[in-house]
């Protein structure tokens, strides 16, 4: 095969194709492919979008690109986000539930939108009195209780800027966190619930702010109501708090450019960016998105498995849904806790009509076999979505067949958090599906794939992906660090001389016939086996179509003769024996599936994977392994003990 040295080379070939199905193209309110055409006029497209939202007063422009890479969206506008999310359905649709919580003892509760709007500005009143004012930065840091969206809201009702850090992270990845946004205020539970555990958030945090100077005053959620050391002085309970306060708040009024809040990356590539987001264009990306890609409808019941500790939380558990009206469930637990059925049974339980949930799941439900889906009613689901990392043809094939039964279109969702929102994927009742692409960009986004130099690569081709306009929801910059915004994403494909920028995300892709996105993965995991450009996502997808296996990581590592060579690390279904004839077998089943030059040069078998605390493969640390060096930054590591285990085989292969 000829390469260029200049793009990634495309090996695997996906034939089929799924048409969206006609009961939701005569239902769906989005059902024609004229809404691509629309969107090419995007700041036409986007002003219309606005209108979803409520606004205080009108902007006097609808873009502002005079100094780019910062863009200003809906310029001179004023707003609450929370007016939108909160306030004009609690006027209209008071006992609409905004969320079924679902405990992870299987203790429920529900909130309506007025009951929702009334925690809302009784917390918000709470953190004022506790000197927090327009433009403080909030630290939050808890488990999915209904506290928690409620605390994201309650700073946005007063013009406070959130920044949330997972509820799994470390006292010390909690602190950094702190220490960057200068956090003055930290919310946060006595505890919370995981997998029939407890884990200590208020101990975890009082060790955070030995080293966090920032924060005066701590809140604390009482979640399991076992007793956890207070402060004097600096900690004050959720209830104590909020007992005294009014349930009405006057909204703070916010510029469509002010901060909304500032939330840090998986940092699956390095040192996580603090990413910042403002309300207007962010509003307006998120409720749009969610409403296009859902095909959302007033009786249905929406289900983001995700944390509100990431992106996917807040755009589509918090912001998103809540401006479309919509109803959520919010589950504290895991997946198979008490069981490995339980999102099935949620699922059955509430008829959630929307499941959005990420490929590592999809694979580990994959591991467990379908006797756990099986075991459930799960006809009331109408789309099925994933978010997160690429997804293998034979991951998207199975969540299709077994969790929508060959009936649900799924769409799987490319975006980030600095994106904001979802940037490529299907519009459910008008785009065509195929297994492991993200499909296309959503109306009023542009994207490209490039080659070294820039060029566009024709159809047919891989390369780098890159957004080519402004859109309303876009990172606005780094938090106190706009250098590094610039020079990440806006420097290697832009030309400023030339007027030309283009943000560059980081990711390869490739782009077939049809002129659909296959995301390929990380640019920097890209590897070069004898001058050929090969994705590390493609030597995976391959290694998942084998029935044995679950789930695939790959690297390229140095080598000698061939530049790098393939090392897979795979996990294989439950009840597979890992030996040395499968290992042959998996070898031969790359080379026939996609060419011999993509054949691992070493495979080892593990129960795990090294991941994000948000479920991403971390190939980085795969590749120390594999070439014995000191390990990158793990800050973001969820699984430390499996890295060992790893390294350990891998050592003894050699
Ligand atoms: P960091 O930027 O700190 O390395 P991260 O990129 O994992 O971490 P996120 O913003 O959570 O942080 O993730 C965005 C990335 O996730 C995308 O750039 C892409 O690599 C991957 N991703 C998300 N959704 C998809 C998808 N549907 N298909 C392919 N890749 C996806
Ligand atoms: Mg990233």
């Amino acid at each position: 095969m000829a390469n260029d040295g200049a793009t990634i080379e495309a090996l695997f070939s996906e034939g089929r194709k799924f048409e969206p199905p006609s009961h939701l193209k005569e239902t769906a309110a989005i059902n024609s492919a004229d809404i691509y055409r629309q969107g090419e006029d995007y700041e036409r497209y986007w002003a219309e979008q606005a209108e979803r939202i409520r606004w205080r007063r009108r902007w006097d422009k609808v873009l502002d690109w005079s100094n780019p890479p910062f863009a200003r969206w809906f310029d001179g506008a004023t707003l609450n986000v929370t007016e939108s999310c909160l306030d004009r359905h609690a006027a209209t649709t008071p006992d609409k539930v905004a969320y079924y919580f679902e405990g992870e003892e299987g203790d429920t509760r529900t909130l309506t939108y007025a009951a929702l709007l009334g925690e809302v500005c009784k917390l918000a009143n709470g953190l004022s009195s506790l000197g927090v004012t327009k433009g403080d930065r909030v630290a939050i840091y808890m488990g999915m209780v209904p506290e928690f969206p409620v605390a994201l809201l309650a700073c946005a009702r007063i013009g406070a800027v959130h920044s949330v850090v997972f509820g799994g992270f470390s006292p010390e990845a909690l602190a950094d966190r702190i220490n960057d946004a200068q956090a003055k205020v930290l919310i946060t539970c006595d505890q919370s619930r995981r997998k029939g555990q407890l884990v200590e958030l208020k101990a975890f945090a009082d060790r955070a702010l030995e080293s966090a100077p920032s924060v005066e005053h701590v809140v604390v959620v009482e979640r399991t109501g076992n007793a956890v050391a207070l402060k004097p002085e600096r900690d004050i309970t959720y209830a104590a708090l909020t007992a005294d306060q009014p349930s009405t708040r006057e909204a703070t009024e916010t510029s469509s450019e002010d901060p909304l809040y500032i939330l840090y990356t998986s940092g699956t590539t390095g040192r996580p960016k603090g990413i910042l987001h403002t309300t207007g264009g962010y509003l307006v990306g998120v409720a749009t998105t969610h409403a296009e890609v859902f095909d959302l409808r007033s009786d249905d019941v929406y289900w983001c498995t995700a944390d509100i500790g990431w992106v996917t939380g807040h755009s589509y558990i918090v912001y998103g849904p809540l401006a479309n009206g919509a109803t959520s469930v919010l589950y504290e637990g895991v997946p198979d806790y008490p069981d490995k059925d339980r999102y099935w049974s949620i699922i059955e339980k509430y008829k959630v009509t929307q499941l959005y949930t990420a490929p590592t799941s999809i694979r580990t439900f994959m591991k467990w076999g379908t006797e756990f889906p099986d075991r459930h009613d799960m006809s009331s689901l109408r789309i099925i979505g994933t978010v997160g990392e690429p997804i293998n043809p034979e991951a998207w094939m199975w969540y299709r067949r077994v969790i929508g039964h060959d009936r649900c279109p799924v769409v799987d969702t490319w975006w980030q958090t600095e994106t904001g929102n979802m940037m490529i994927s299907p519009l459910p009742a008008v785009t065509a599906t195929k297994p492991g692409s993200a499909t296309i960009p959503l109306p009023g986004i542009g994207a490209d794939i490039v080659n070294d130099d820039g060029d566009s690569v024709p159809l047919g081709g891989g390369g780098y992906l890159v957004l080519t306009h402004p859109w309303p929801a876009m990172a606005r910059t780094i938090f106190g660090d706009p250098d590094r915004f610039v020079e990440t994403y806006w420097t290697r494909f832009s030309d400023p001389g030339a007027g030309v920028w283009r943000y560059f995300a980081g990711d390869g892709a490739k782009r077939d016939e049809d002129g659909y996105y296959w995301l390929l993965g990380r640019v920097d995991d890209v590897m070069n086996v004898s001058g050929h450009r090969i994705s590390t996502l493609e030597v995976e997808s391959a290694l998942v179509d084998h029935p044995a296996v679950a789930e695939a990581a790959v690297i390229g590592r140095n080598d000698p003769i061939t530049g790098q060579a393939i090392a897979a690390f795979v996990t294989l279904r439950s009840g597979v024996e890992g030996n040395e004839t499968l290992l042959l077998e998996l070898r031969d089943h790359v080379a026939d599936k996609i060419g011999k030059i993509a054949r691992p040069a070493s495979i080892v078998f593990t129960d795990e994977l090294p991941k994000t605390r948000s479920g991403k493969i971390m190939r980085r640390l795969l590749r120390d392994i594999s070439e014995q060096r000191k390990l990158g930054d793990v800050t973001t590591l969820a699984n430390a003990d499996v890295v060992q285990e790893i390294a350990n085989r891998a050592q003894s292969m050699r």
